[in-house]
């Protein structure tokens, strides 16, 4: 039986080639991420070839994610790396280009950073890892002081400790990776840094404009303030993702894990998707099997009830990518074979709270009705959004969506509970019919089932069907 909760991988050196792309799909990764901020824009292109190749060989939609870098404050691209022992010194300095290495040089190419930095600073880099102090303030440079034992590479954000620099929401280079975006099919475009409601409204009256507005918006919470307008944003995207990286750099780690559970419960309680990433699996960047602890926090967050878990570092550069997707498929294959009935229940009565719009109240009733009668259920789905409504509900059976449009089958992809399958027809009847079909065909339903089949409310009729497959 395919997973409740999906799996995502972010693509880079290290699983950029169609074969290990291919069998990642194989495995069951049903969304990538291309991150903007790393790699140039022919390897994207590369990378993308490869994804929707993959896709149409195994006949699995899958969602494309493109992250934009954001209001972020990344330093420029050094040619070594810098490695710098705890109490050691470095300079940072204005540019986009150092030479690094030695002679330890970090280029700053953001002056705004220049403006709002104080004596005393502390600067957070690499998921926490780098710790550096703004020692001494010059007028051609800055010079830091290690806290950690660093190890400084091209390209990586930093965090000023309890700062935000007022930065503006999509920067010029962040246009030029919207519109590569568009013209490559992209599913969804990730909004890094977000900060109140109004940095969404900003892409997606974009989106509108070049009439783009089916592609989705997920927002990256890393930040103090979209912590503070957590609503508001969760209200105005079409997902959210447990930055947790910026996350535990913005704030104490001790708070991630009461972060991440009030973010993924009030997703469920708006019914909007949400995504948990970053150290999943860390250790499997350098080793083959994952930590106990690392297992646990899968599971952890396998049992909140997201909808996606996203590899970053891991499948990016890390020398193990398809050994960290199949642990991470294996772990969550377990926890959700082993409490799928008891937690489950828990979070789909989270997710079911406040209903009073009609068309969600029938998506509501159908999985009822499926679920008391251990049936599966088998939707064909226009434009996506009975299958969209019907993931948020957290159905506790299998749920088989039915769809002609391939773009909405990719974005169907990444959310919580639904399988979307292809399927050739013009109407809801025949798309139904179909669609029920084309699920026998694929193994998902066989001899005995019960199928629960609908299309959605539609005025003036609607239909569900009940059928036991008897052959
Ligand atoms: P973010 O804050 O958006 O997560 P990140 O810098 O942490 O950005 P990840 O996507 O989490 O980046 O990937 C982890 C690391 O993998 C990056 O810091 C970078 O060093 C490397 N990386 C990721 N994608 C690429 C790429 N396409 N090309 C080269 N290196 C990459
Ligand atoms: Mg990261
Ligand atoms: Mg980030």
């Amino acid at each position: 039986m395919p997973l409740f909760t999906k799996i995502i991988a972010s693509i880079g050196p290290a699983s950029s080639d169609a074969a290990t792309i291919f069998s990642m799909v194989k495995a069951g990764v049903s969304g990538f991420r291309i991150n903007f901020s790393h790699g140039s824009p022919e390897d994207w292109a590369k990378y993308v070839d490869a994804i929707r190749s993959a896709e149409s060989r195994l006949g699995r939609p899958v969602a494309l994610i493109g992250d934009l870098q954001g209001p972020s404050i990344r330093i420029g691209r050094v040619e070594q790396p810098i490695v710098l022992k705890k109490g050691e010194t470095a300079r940072i300095m204005p540019g986009s280009e150092a030479k690094g290495g030695d002679e330890k040089v970090i280029p700053m190419p953001i002056n705004k950073f220049f403006d709002v930095i104080e004596e005393g600073d502390i600067l957070v880099m690499d998921d926490g890892r780098t710790r550096l102090r703004v020692s001494d303030i010059q007028t051609d440079y800055i010079e830091i002081t290690a806290l950690t034992d660093s190890v400084i590479t091209s390209r990586k954000a930093v965090t000023i400790y309890n700062k935000e620099i007022d930065l503006p929401p999509l920067s010029e280079t962040d246009m030029n990776n919207v519109k590569f975006a568009i013209a490559h099919d992209f599913d969804y475009i990730g909004l890094s840094y977000v900060r109140s409601g109004s940095d969404i409204d900003i892409l997606r009256d974009y989106l509108r404009r070049v009439g783009r507005e089916d592609i989705g918006i997920i927002a990256k919470i890393e930040t103090k303030s979209a912590i503070k307008n957590l609503d508001e944003i969760i209200e105005k995207s079409d997902a959210v993702l447990v930055a947790r990286g910026d996350l535990g750099m913005n704030f104490g780690l001790e708070e991630i894990h009461s972060l991440q559970s009030t973010i993924v419960d009030k997703a469920l309680q708006h019914r909007k998707p949400v995504i948990v990433a970053t150290q999943l699996l860390e250790s499997m960047v350098e080793k083959p099997v994952p930590t106990r602890a690392e297992v646990v926090d899968v599971s952890t967050a396998v049992e909140m009830g997201v909808d996606a878990l996203m590899l970053t570092g891991e499948t990016a550069v890390g020398k193990y990518p398809l050994e960290a997707v199949s642990w991470l498929i294996k772990i969550v294959n377990f926890v959700e074979k082993s409490t799928l009935k008891s937690e489950f229940e828990d979070i789909a009565k989270k997710a079911r709270k406040n209903i009073s719009e009609l068309k969600l109240m029938f998506a509501k009733g159908v999985i009822e009705l499926a679920e008391d009668m251990n049936a599966k259920l088998v939707v064909f789905s226009i434009y996506g959004n009975t299958a969209k409504r019907i993931s948020s509900l957290r159905p506790t059976i299998p749920v088989y969506v039915g769809s002609s449009n391939t773009s909405i089958m990719r974005k169907l992809a990444i959310l919580w509970g639904v399988q979307p399958i292809q399927v050739d027809a013009n109407n809801y009847e025949e798309g139904l019919q179909k669609a029920v079909q084309k699920a026998i065909e694929l193994g998902y339903i066989g001899y005995g089932d019960l199928v629960i089949a609908t299309y959605g409310l539609k005025e003036p009729r609607q239909r569900i069907e009940i059928q036991r497959i008897v052959s």
